[in-house]
Formats: C-alpha cells, structure tokens, sequence
C-alpha cells in the first residue's frame, strides 16, 4: 500500500480546485508594526501587513510584552501541567478574575484558544442540558460549528442574523423544551453585526439560553473594550460571552464568561478544558495586561474607528468594490479563486503589501475576496500607498471597478 499517495492526492485536489494555501513567512518587528519582513527562497522583503488579527497593535505594546518578559523570567516557560494537576498558576487565575469582571460576569474559564473554547464550550454546555435543542446562526465559525457537532444533541440553523426565522424555530420547538441559541456579534468575513438586542428578546420570550462570540469584537468596542454587546447594553442579557485573547488583545488564548454554575459545570466536565496542559503564565500574565490597558484606554479603539473609516472612503474614493460594513473588517470583493489569488500575489510582489486571499471554504464559492483590517498604526501615508497599490492591481487584471458596494447576504 502506497499510504503517501492519499495525501498527494489530497493536495492535488485541493490545487486542482485552486484552493492549496501558501502561507507567507512573516517576521514582525516591534515598534515597526504593521510594517514587517517577510522571508522568501530568495532572501528577505519588507512588508506592509494588512490582513493581520493584531488589530489594535497589542501584540507589540511595552506593557505587555514587558508582563511576558518579566512573567518568563520569574515563573519560568510552561505551566508545568494541566489546571488539575498543578497547572493553575497564579497569572492564569488573575486573568480569569479580569475577564469575569470586564464582561460583568460571576466567572470565566481560559483555554488553549479561541477555537477550543467554542469547540469544548458550546459542547460541555448543550450536553449537560437534557434534550437541548441548539439554534445554531447560518454563518457561525468553523469553532462554534465543531462545538454544535460534538453536542451530538439536536441542531436547528437559522438563517444569518434572521430573527424571524430563529423565532419560527423557537416557536416550533415551544417553550418547554431547553434551548442554547449560539450566534456571534461581528462576523469576520462580511463584517456585518447580530442583532443581539432582538435575540435575547427572543431568548426571553421563548426560554432560551444565549450563547455568543465576541471573539472580533473583544477589545475593540464598548466603553471598556468588552464587545459589541456591552457597546449595545445588551451584555446583562448574555448567558455566555466567547472571546479570544489571540486577536484583539495580540496574545494566545480564548475564554467564556457566565454565571458560577455554568463556569463551575464547564470546567468540571469539558474534556478540552481537562486533559490539557494550561496556557504559560507569560501569556496569561500578558494578556491579563492587555485586557486591563484597553479596559482603561479608549484611544486604541477611537483611533482604530478613525483608520477603519479612512481607509474605507479611500478605497470606495478610487472605485474598488469594498463591502460597506458597521465594523473594523473592510471585504474587498474579487468574486473568483484565481483572481483573487493573482490580486493578492501581486500586492505582494510588486507593493510589497499583504493581504491573504480568502477563499472557500472560509467564504462561499463566488464570494472571494481580500479582507483588509487597518490598525490604529496604519497612518494615513500607508492607506493612501494601499488605495494607489489595489487601483494598479484593479487595472491589471482587469477586476471591475464599482460605484457601490454590494453586499454579499443578499446574494
Ligand atoms: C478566530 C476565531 C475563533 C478562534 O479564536 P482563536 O483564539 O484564534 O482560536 C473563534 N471564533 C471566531 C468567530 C473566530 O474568527
């Protein structure tokens, strides 16, 4: 048996399909961000990043690589085990504390990822509720959806930010009977937002409980950087709130936020929480500082809003067919695999800019596009290069220009 075979195979399909990833190797470098070097078989390349989930820079802020630096030096590399079994150092149990009170919340638990807390947490929690049904968003992240899976209990998807749907299927499912709505505030590749208000109306009317992520809202919005639902006054309302401290905070890790019974129940029985080793207290030290500065610190936030909006009136300025979202993500849409590819290429090579091409299956066939995400570091020189960079990649592969966005749910 050729065993190698099934996986040339694999990738041959997958560039058959022009779907095969190639990652670009990156060195950041502090002080410099968003500016980079980017290593190649033929030597090194500066790079301007512009796809990058760091999206306020704290992934190079003083405070908090200096709470890692000092944390390493102090308490060593890894937490030595899992929370049970000696891995529940003291940064990781401080972290928890700031995280319950930024969201306002009896408790929280911290994982490996983001990916493992929706993966490990929507599945704990569905499990532990007799015959629950899951009311599952149409365009929930791979994590959520992995989560509903491992649940093994029945699922019902709504159709995205739909709540007349949603509220067929509550209807349909009567009151009675426990329910976990599972839906996201920002979704990453429209940058549209969920209609939290009216879902816990719902929630409330119909006896459900409320399961959300705010894994690309945590940092960036509300008075203190808790997400959209706090920026909304709806945060209360929320059972459980999902985050990340991979993206926004610029570390590793993810968490959820609730109530005692709910964060006591999860931690006693998700296999993803128990039988792995706990997150260094280098990162849970610095992550714990980057919650704390943008709990107290709006500037990041407001000048991120302000970059966001430049770079969106430049690039719709010149004609290129960006999405028109309420948040941070501005979706360049290219609308074929191949272009999109050779567009990006292109910026690279030739700009000297990145910005990974995304393609199915993270956004539907059809649907490729480039997803710009500006910082609070990318001044006005760089958005003004950016704008001037995509109209020559526009004219040379001959993408259409547009006079207004479209927006992709309605396609
Ligand atoms: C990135 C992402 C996650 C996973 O978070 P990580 O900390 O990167 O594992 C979860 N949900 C959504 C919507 C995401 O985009």
């Amino acid at each position: 048996m050729n065993y190698q075979r099934f996986f040339t195979d694999a990738i041959d399909a997958l560039k058959a399909e022009r779907r095969y990833r190639v990652f670009a190797d990156i060195e950041r470098v502090v002080g410099r961000f968003p500016h980079a070097i980017r290593h190649t078989p033929e030597g090194t390349r500066p790079v301007v990043i512009w796809c990058s989930n760091d999206y306020l820079g704290m992934g190079q802020n003083p405070a908090v690589i200096e709470a890692m630096a000092e944390t390493a030096r102090r308490m060593g590399a890894g937490a030595g085990g899992t929370r049970n079994i000696s891995g529940t150092h003291h940064p990781i149990v401080r972290l928890e504390q700031e995280l319950a009170d930024l969201h306002g919340k009896e408790a929280s638990l911290v994982f490996t990822s983001g990916y493992v807390s929706n993966a490990t947490g929507i599945s704990t929690i569905a499990r532990l509720i007799p015959d629950c049904l899951i009311l599952s968003d149409g365009l929930n992240h791979n994590s959520m959806i992995e989560g509903v899976r491992a649940a093994g209990r029945e699922k019902a998807i709504f159709r995205h930010n739909d709540v007349e749907h949603l509220e067929d299927l509550l209807r349909r499912a009567g009151r009675e009977r426990p329910k976990l709505i599972v839906f996201e505030s920002v979704y990453s590749m429209d940058g549209d937002i969920a209609p939290i208000g009216r879902i816990c109306d719902l929630a409330e009317r119909w006896g459900a409980m409320t399961y959300i992520d705010e894994v690309h809202a945590v940092g960036l919005y509300g008075p203190r950087g808790a997400g959209v639902a706090e920026r909304d006054g709806e945060m209360g309302r929320i059972d459980v709130i999902e985050g990340t401290l991979g993206k926004a905070f610029g570390c590793l890790g993810g968490y959820i936020a609730g109530s005692d019974a709910v964060i006591d129940a999860v931690r006693s029985h998700a296999a993803g929480f128990i039988f792995t080793t706990a997150l260094p207290p280098a990162v849970a030290a610095a992550a714990e500082a980057s919650v704390r500065h943008l709990k107290a610190s709006a500037a990041e936030r407001a000048r991120h809003q302000a970059q966001v909006a430049r770079t969106k009136a430049a690039l719709a300025g010149a004609g290129l067919p960006i999405l028109d979202t309420p948040t941070h993500i501005v979706p360049l849409m290219v609308r074929d695999p191949e272009l999109c590819k050779a567009a990006s290429d292109r910026l690279l090579e030739r700009h000297g800019l990145y910005i990974q091409p995304i393609n199915y299956p993270t956004v539907p066939r059809g649907t490729e596009r480039l997803r710009i995400t500006p910082t609070p570091f990318h001044d006005d020189a760089l958005i003004e290069g950016l704008t001037a960079a995509l109209v020559e990649v526009w004219s040379h592969l001959g993408l259409p220009f547009e006079a207004t966005a479209h927006s992709v749910a309605a396609e």
